[in-house]
């Protein structure tokens, strides 16, 4: 937080009058199933975006950003999209959705600082928008009702319940799909606000409902970086959606969250080969969450386990999301004792591996991994043991 105040400080030339932090994400096993109506777990870590905010009188907003050097302005009357300062839109996105919503506000500067990696995976999107929209709700309060009106209220802004937390993670993912340009699910929202420190969040995307269970105590989080950055904006992300929406509509049915094993196998025939593939990688991975949930409430490690590599084969085989830089991360990390499951996190085609780690194995893991990436690939690794964390506020 203090490197945001202190980039506040440094390009407004005063203090700022609130701070906001929203965590990214780790999704745990469900891949891109939440578009798909489908069933996810995910956990928020102790990687955050800051915002630190101040309001202003004239209407305009000035957003900078430690990661970037130019600074970005805008009148809260012009709030088209910015082909010259991509990142300033995810902000400007939310306010057109809050705004959409019935919600009035002012203008105001933000200074940005992250430690989520930048489309590292870990969803820094999601923690950039979730940021935003409660540094507005801290500045110019509202309160958003579960069928997603909003207005604005008395300050100070009443603590959020879980309804108003579901229609604001809508209103980012609706920033994202109809702003920015990516067609993603509500998954990265809704982890950034209803986290739970030490909990794994079961996200059922087809009710909107979430619950919590226990991450056992005597593991770790590691997070391997590949090195390899995604750019999801406008990329391959949506033409893996695209192919799960027409294998759902040639199935019959509204979305593969309805397809069982058995049903797609007998529908097979009327798919494309493509459209199969993918259809297969969601089916199975609904399949997988379910069973998961089952075995990580038996505390049945060995099996849960076999669930997080079975999902890495099946991006890598069926889906191709994977790319040749995860694939090695998640063989070597296989090869490891203290590893029991790996795969790919988050929309992939590079960005992260999650690790799931004896802890008294945790260090061993990582300097094993490291040394043998760079054997095999040339790329130095970056590897962190994450904290799972409470969700944004
Ligand atoms: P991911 O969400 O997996 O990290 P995305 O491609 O969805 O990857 O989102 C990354 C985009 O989010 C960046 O290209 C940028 O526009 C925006 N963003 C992320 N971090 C920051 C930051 N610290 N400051 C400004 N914009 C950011
Ligand atoms: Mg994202």
């Amino acid at each position: 937080m203090n490197d945001a105040i202190q980039a506040f400080e440094r390009h407004f030339g005063s203090s700022p009058a609130q701070t906001v932090r929203a965590p990214g994400r780790v999704e745990l096993l469900g891949n891109h199933t939440d578009y798909n109506q489908g069933l996810v777990m995910a956990l928020a870590v102790d990687r955050y975006i800051s915002l630190a905010v101040a309001p202003r009188p004239d209407d305009t907003v000035e957003l900078i950003s430690t990661a970037y050097e130019e600074p970005a302005r805008f009148a809260l009357d012009d709030l088209a999209k910015d082909p010259a300062a991509p990142w300033a839109n995810y902000t400007k996105g939310l306010l057109v959705q809050l705004r959409e919503r019935g919600v009035r506000f002012g203008g105001f500067n933000a200074a940005i600082h992250s430690t989520v990696p930048l489309g590292g995976g870990l969803s820094s999107s999601a923690a950039l928008l979730v940021s935003s929209a409660l540094a507005v709700r801290k500045l110019y309060p509202y309160v958003l009702q579960a069928d997603g009106s909003g207005e604005s209220v008395e300050s100070p802004a009443p603590p959020m319940t879980d309804p108003e937390r579901m229609a604001l993670a809508k209103a980012c993912q609706a920033a994202e799909n109809r702003f920015v340009g990516v067609n993603c699910g509500l998954l990265d929202h809704i982890s950034s606000l209803f986290g739970r420190a030490h909990q794994v969040i079961r996200i059922d995307c087809l009710h909107l409902t979430v619950d919590w269970a226990p991450l056992p105590a005597d593991l770790e989080v590691v997070v391997c970086h590949s090195g390899v950055r995604h750019a999801l904006v406008g990329g391959e992300y949506n033409q893996l959606r695209a192919h799960c929406e027409s294998a759902a509509r040639s199935l019959g049915v509204e979305a593969l969250r309805f397809v069982s094993p058995e049903a797609l196998e007998a529908g097979r025939g009327r798919l494309s080969e493509r459209d199969y593939q993918c259809a297969r990688h969601i089916v199975g991975e609904n399949d997988r969450v379910q069973r998961g949930a089952t075995a990580l409430e038996a505390n049945d490690l060995a099996t849960f386990g076999e669930f997080l590599f079975a999902s890495h084969a099946s991006s890598r085989d069926h889906f191709h999301n994977s790319c040749p830089e995860l694939d090695v991360l998640v063989e070597l990390a296989r090869e490891h004792p203290g590893c029991i499951g790996a795969r790919l996190t988050g929309g992939g085609f590079g960005g992260a591996t999650l690790n799931l780690v004896h802890a008294t194995e945790a260090r061993s893991f990582r300097e094993h991994i490291a040394m043998a990436y760079e054997a095999r690939t040339g790329q130095r690794l970056e590897s962190w043991i994450c904290q799972v964390v409470d969700g944004a506020a």
